[in-house]
C-alpha cells in the first residue's frame, strides 16, 4: 500500500513495561494483523517485552491531512 522507500518504517512506542517511549525499528517487529481498526503491529521493545501497537492506513490518513491543511473553518 505504502512504498517501502518513503521511510516510514519506524516508530516511537511507549512500553508499557519498561514505561519509555523507545524507537521501534522494523527488525524488531515480530508480526502483525489485520483488524477494523487498521494493522496491528506486534513486536518486542528494547527491554525485551512483547508489544502491539495500532497503525494503518487510516491513521496515516488523518494526520497527514492535518498537518497538510491548516484548519480553515
Ligand atoms: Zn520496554
Amino acid at each position: 500500500m505504502r512504498d517501502p522507500e518513503e521511510g516510514s518504517d519506524m516508530f516511537d512506542h511507549h512500553c508499557s513495561a519498561c514505561d519509555r517511549r523507545q524507537l521501534i525499528f522494523p527488525s524488531m517487529i515480530t508480526g502483525m494483523a489485520n483488524t477494523d481498526q487498521g494493522i496491528v503491529l506486534a513486536f518486542e521493545c528494547w527491554c525485551g517485552a512483547p508489544q502491539t501497537a495500532l497503525t494503518g492506513k487510516a491513521t496515516e490518513i488523518v494526520s497527514a491531512e492535518r498537518t497538510r491543511e491548516p484548519v480553515a473553518a
